[in-house]
């Protein structure tokens, strides 16, 4: 009976990871989450959009004090650098 070997080849290649700022990137867009109860604004390219969600968001529960910001950020990367 042989023995079996088993053998892996990794391969490494360099990649260039930067966020995306070509004319065809998706936009960056911002977005309100409530800490207390995770509502989420829709999100927005204009960040005083989600902020007003905010106000609005308080002003119908008072007891909701805390809030997240997301920002959505395009990236790309490729090989080379
Ligand atoms: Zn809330």
């Amino acid at each position: 009976m042989g023995n079996v070997i088993l053998r892996a080849v990794l391969c490494f290649e360099t990649w260039t990871l930067e966020p995306d700022r070509e004319p065809d990137a998706e936009p960056t867009t911002y977005a309100m989450q409530c800490a207390v109860d995770g509502d989420t604004s829709p999100p927005s390219q204009d960040f005083a959009e989600p902020q007003e969600w905010v106000l609005k968001h308080c002003g119908k529960n008072p007891s909701h004090g805390t809030y997240r910001e997301i920002i959505t950020r395009p990236w790309r990367s490729w090989i080379g650098t």
